[in-house]
């Protein structure tokens, strides 16, 4: 249904996500964030929630119907983008997180997604453009040449001109190694540029009059593999030197592909150098004779880790409408008497009152919320770590490394559990296009995909980021989760709660024991088939512990309240969604560890050709 505002946000949560569990005032006042108070921090989560609501939204569902088209004069995406995209900027939401140096707010990275779950999930496909424009943004600000910064970071931080991240060729996907795309010097700092990508979001449009894309290419006789790959900003238009506008630089969008949701979000084949006509300068200037091997890889790495914390944020967003959307639903929606209603009465209550329906809401209620609060926890890492010096700060960096994979693969899981939980609260009507569940669920299917595979999150979880540094970082993490069991176990009403998460860490303990086992004999392949099923435990018990650790907070916060004071529904929900979490997600996690432990083999040891389709 076109112009239809179906975004829902609650103000509330986020406010106690950041203020109340993640505390973010704690971080302000002092450098880099001196500048700001708490008072700041709560008005711009004001004025981001007004302007998620009042404005994005109503772009939703319009932009989704009318999706992009490719013309002889390059991508058209939908109408009301153009001025949303004018808005946006104007607003400074891109600018959040941005350095005042830069003309930015300077606000830490908390605030930063918390903005950027509501303005990615007011309208997703919208927001790719700004998040990427932003990413490469800050590509360039750390690895530039001066000269680079100079001549592309204000216009892609005022939205004169966008930015992409290009990476996947039809036959380099996950194996970005495999890429063909070359690079040939010209002698004068540039280099000519030929090859084909596939699926670069936002790769063409006319949102902006240029496009920058930051690019792997392989420089001719450097290795093979992703070791052999330089970074090269290659502009659509060409710069001159004055910074104003030159000749096209051979970069042609041959295609836009027809998928299953983000329609709004063009997603385009790119030729590069088609008539031999493309250059590309290399990131940070000419390679050094001494340069690392991979350090386009490298490079890439930074726009990277901050793309998959957006996808992320981006999944908690869209989970978190959706399931707002489908309580509101459920509360209007008569249908079947209550369960406990005599014979005779037949009269249809809403939903809400069934159990089974209870079921999906506060199943989905906890689970945003638990990816909330873990997304929340991952990023605090990485400002506090702005905040440390020393062993401390390469301690906190680290720390949040690890969440990495952890906030791209099991947020964006989630999503799609929820999209799809959400759109079943609706039943019939929730597959039809009357209601938004069907896009929320169509949107969301492309996030455990894009920005390497969960699967391959998985693998750097088990395959890296385990094992670094000695395994520090994941004993760091289980320290801090027993730490927190203690305090729920001696919480007087809290032994269930205790219980299962220290349950979930005998069995995470036990994954970790058997890993060793798997390695020191060799079995690897049990590793690696078990890979996705660890990550799911681990996150699962992360969410817990911040779960009831906010459940504490409310408990505190209820002791302090009046009886009639409408924050007192609000705490008994966060302490109702740690119980349901730690009651009915936690105990499961047992029985995978048991799984992942037993080392099965059955996947594993079939002849390809007995998975079928031979008869
Ligand atoms: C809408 C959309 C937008 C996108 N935007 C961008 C963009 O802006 N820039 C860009 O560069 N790319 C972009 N991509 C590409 C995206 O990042 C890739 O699709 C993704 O990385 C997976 O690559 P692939 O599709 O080739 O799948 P494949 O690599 O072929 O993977 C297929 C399956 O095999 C699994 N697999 C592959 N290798 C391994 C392995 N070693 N071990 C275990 N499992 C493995 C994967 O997990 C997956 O399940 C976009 C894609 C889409 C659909």
């Amino acid at each position: 249904m076109a112009d239809t505002n179906f975004y829902k946000s609650d103000l509330r949560e986020l406010e106690f996500a950041l203020f109340e569990q993640a505390r973010v005032q704690d971080l302000l006042g002092k450098a880099p964030y001196a500048h700001l108070t708490e008072e700041d921090a709560r008005m711009v989560m004001k004025e981001a929630h007004t302007f998620a609501t009042e404005v994005i939204g109503p772009t939703m569902s319009g932009t989704d119907a009318e999706g992009c088209t490719l013309t002889p004069a390059g991508v058209k995406v939908p109408a009301a983008l153009k001025p949303l995209w004018k808005q946006y900027f104007e607003n400074g939401w891109h600018a959040v997180t941005l350095p005042e140096s830069r003309g930015g707010m300077g606000a830490p990275h908390l605030l930063g997604v918390a903005v950027l779950e509501l303005m990615s999930g007011a309208n997703t496909a919208f927001h790719m453009y700004p998040g990427l424009t932003q990413g490469a943004a800050n590509l360039i600000a750390a690895m530039g040449s001066p000269e680079q910064r100079e001549r592309y970071l204000t216009r892609l931080e005022n939205g004169q001109w966008s930015g992409t991240m290009v990476l996947t060729e039809p036959h380099a996907g996950s194996d970005v190694g495999l890429s063909t795309t070359k690079a040939v010097k010209n002698g004068d700092g540039s280099y000519a540029i030929t090859g084909n990508k596939i699926f670069i979001s936002g790769g063409d449009h006319d949102l902006a009059e240029n496009v920058i894309h930051l690019a792997l290419a392989r420089i001719e006789g450097a290795p093979k593999g992703t070791r052999g790959l330089s970074l090269f900003i290659i502009p659509k238009i060409r710069v001159k030197d004055d910074g104003s506008l030159g000749a096209p630089n051979d970069v042609t969008c041959t295609n836009i592909e027809h998928k299953m949701g983000i329609h709004a979000s063009a997603t385009c084949a790119l030729a590069f150098g088609e008539k031999g006509q493309c250059q590309g300068w290399p990131l940070g200037g000419e390679p050094r004779a001494d340069e690392e091997p991979g350090a386009g890889m490298q490079k890439m790495f930074v726009f990277m880790n901050g793309a998959r914390i957006s996808v992320g944020t981006q999944s908690l967003g869209v989970a978190s409408t959706a399931y707002l959307n489908a309580l509101e639903y459920a509360r209007t929606r008569l249908q079947g008497a209550h369960f406990k209603s005599g014979r005779g009465d037949k009269g249809a209550v809403p939903i809400i009152m069934h159990p089974d329906v209870r079921r999906m809401l506060i199943d989905m209620k906890a689970q945003v919320e638990g990816c909330r609060a873990l997304l929340l926890h991952a990023v605090m890492l990485e400002d506090r770590a702005l905040q440390a010096d020393g062993p401390a700060a390469e301690a906190l960096h680290e720390d949040f490394s690890l969440f990495i994979p952890l906030v791209k693969a099991h947020l964006s899981d989630v999503a799609l559990h929820v999209t799809s939980t959400a759109l079943q609260v609706y039943g019939g009507a929730g597959y039809t296009r009357d209601f938004p569940a069907e896009q929320y669920y169509r949107d969301a299917r492309i996030f455990p995909i894009y920005e390497g595979t969960n699967g391959i999150q998985a693998l750097d979880l088990v395959g890296r980021k385990l094992s670094q540094s000695g395994g520090a970082l994941i004993q760091r993490l289980l320290k801090s989760i027993g730490e927190a069991q203690a305090r729920v176990k001696a919480t007087s009403g809290y032994e269930r709660e205790a219980q299962a998460l220290g349950q979930a860490l005998a069995a995470l303990q036990k994954v970790l024991g058997q890993y060793m086992a798997f390695f020191a004999s060799g079995r690897m392949d049990q590793i690696l088939v078990s890979a996705t099923r660890f990550l799911e435990l681990l996150s699962r018990a992360v969410c817990a512990w911040l779960l009831l650790e906010g459940a504490l907070i409310a408990e505190a916060a209820l002791k302090g309240i009046s009886a009639d004071n409408r924050d007192r529904d609000f705490y008994l929900g966060k302490i109702g969604s740690a119980r349901y979490y730690a009651r009915n997600l936690l105990p499961p996690l047992t029985g995978l560890a048991d799984v992942i432990a037993a080392g099965d083999d059955s996947a594993l040891t079939l002849p390809d050709s007995a998975f079928s389709l031979g008869f």
